[in-house]
């Protein structure tokens, strides 16, 4: 439904339309999944989260051996007996988004609806918007849908902020426009009633201050449409891509609430949250466990571009998905890179889990195709590139071994901070890269365009790692 201009109860006819069983089903596996996620704000807690995950982890690959076809053919592969199953699914080959993209048919397990109910009840379709690759077709059972409403409770608690109250408003800000905005009722998640507006359209500060939101999430370009509008929510969740700096600053500044940084993919949900101590990451166990690659050891690593900084080079995220039935998302090379660290003792932020850190962005791209030496990931430059300071940047590829970084912010960035980029170029591209700064006043992007940060001068593979 559109939003309207002041109809007396906007949000009847959208309850009408669904089900009330369909709206309330995902309960009680939400509230038990908002108590594993509070959990982790005490160390005691936060073990006990850690071990509930492993039990579910371990249980999701029982399933796999012997219900998900991807994964038995997978097994069978490597000959593996019942018994060695848990030592060795650590050592299968990564599911790759190319997988899942020609198999996502054998990755739902042949089982009774008895037994795994929301593998077949309710379950979501959806497409990831290919701003990392090739878009990816994916099904969601509904509590994985919705399985973002206990991490808003966790970031509440984190903060000290007091629950809002049924009818408070929940607002999902659009900048990109793809899709119409609509509203409803979250009786699931404390009665808010939930509108997505899309920044830019007639009138949306008007919609906007209307629904008087408790709670906003968005994109960065989306969120900083909140610095020209009057409102006060309590808090702010930002994903998709990196938040700099400054914006968070103005943000912080301007809605006296805090702004909460998550890491989510479309097909899995969220992964983890942002450290307002340290800048590093904090996995949501519960949700999902996180490992890496050994930087070339699996068959179907990149290897080119493994070479090129050997040793200094975190590995190839996989992600375990704990949370959705209907798709067995398993070693799922997500396209990140990362170092993964255990729990060992309580974060100066409060909570206690395993940290992601040297967290490096989406690697679909690649820098160097086409000439003799191995092509390289540009994406790497990024952890660099956030620390500049500036408010938008954009690095392209003129040439093998040429490179522009164009970028708008309040400075001129100086010769050293040129050197030691050269020097960062350099080290990951595995040879001289000569590197030309271009400063420009506005954005360069239209309205609901995605930020493409690297863009190289051939066409992109698709994804690094794709399977030979
Ligand atoms: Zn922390």
């Amino acid at each position: 439904m559109a939003l309207g201009s002041g109809a007396a109860h906007p949000f009847v006819p959208d309850i009408r339309a669904r089900p009330w069983a369909q709206l309330l089903g995902p309960g009680p596996t939400l509230a038990r999944w908002r108590r594993s996620l509070r959990a982790l704000l005490s160390a005691d807690g936060g073990a006990r989260a850690l071990e509930d995950a492993a039990r579910v982890r371990a249980a999701r690959w029982a399933v796999a051996y012997e219900s998900v076809p991807f994964w038995q053919a997978r097994f069978q592969a490597a000959s593996c007996a019942r018994a060695r199953l848990h030592e060795v699914c650590e050592t299968l080959p990564p599911l790759e988004r190319a997988d899942v993209q020609a198999a996502r048919n054998t990755l739902t397990p042949h089982v009774s609806p008895t037994r795994l109910p929301w593998a077949f009840r309710d379950v979501q379709g959806g497409v990831t918007s290919g701003s990392t690759g090739e878009p990816l077709r994916f099904r969601m059972s509904a509590p994985a849908y919705l399985s973002f409403f206990p991490v808003v409770d966790l970031a509440l608690a984190w903060y000290g902020v007091s629950r809002p109250r049924p009818g408070a408003g929940y607002v999902l800000l659009d900048a990109l426009g793809h899709s119409p905005e609509y509203q409803t009722w979250l009786p699931l998640f404390h009665g808010l009633r939930f509108s997505k507006i899309t920044v830019g359209r007639t009138k949306w500060r008007e919609r906007l201050q209307a629904a008087a939101p408790a709670v906003v999430t968005g994109d960065p370009d989306a969120l900083a449409g909140l610095l020209s509008v009057d409102v006060r929510p309590r808090l702010v969740l930002s994903s998709a891509f990196s938040l700099s700096p400054r914006l968070r600053a103005q943000l912080v500044s301007h809605l006296r609430c805090p702004v909460v940084e998550y890491y989510s993919a479309a097909e899995l949900g969220p992964l983890a949250l942002r450290c307002p101590a340290d800048g590093g990451w904090h996995v949501l166990t519960p949700y999902v466990h996180l490992s890496t690659s050994a930087p070339g050891a699996s068959g179907t690593a990149a290897v080119g571009d493994e070479a090129v900084d050997h040793g200094s080079s975190p590995g190839r995220l996989l992600v375990d998905d704990l949370r959705n039935d209907a798709l067995w998302l398993l070693r799922y090379a997500v396209g990140d890179r990362g170092e993964v660290r255990p729990a060992v003792a309580p974060c100066a932020c409060g909570l206690f889990t395993p940290r992601l850190l040297r967290f490096e962005g989406r690697a679909a791209v690649q820098f160097g195709t086409g000439s003799d030496a191995p092509p390289w990931d540009p994406a790497r430059l990024a952890p660099s590139l956030g620390r500049l300071g500036v408010d938008e940047y954009q690095v392209l590829e003129l040439a093998p071994g040429r490179v522009r970084l164009v970028y708008r912010g309040p400075v001129e960035l100086d010769d050293r901070t040129c050197l030691d980029l050269g020097a960062r170029l350099r080290a990951i591209a595995g040879r001289a890269v000569r590197l030309e700064l271009e400063r420009r006043p506005g954005p360069w992007r239209r309205p609901g365009e995605k930020p493409r940060p690297f863009v190289p001068l051939a066409p992109a593979t698709g994804g690094l790692g794709g399977r030979a």
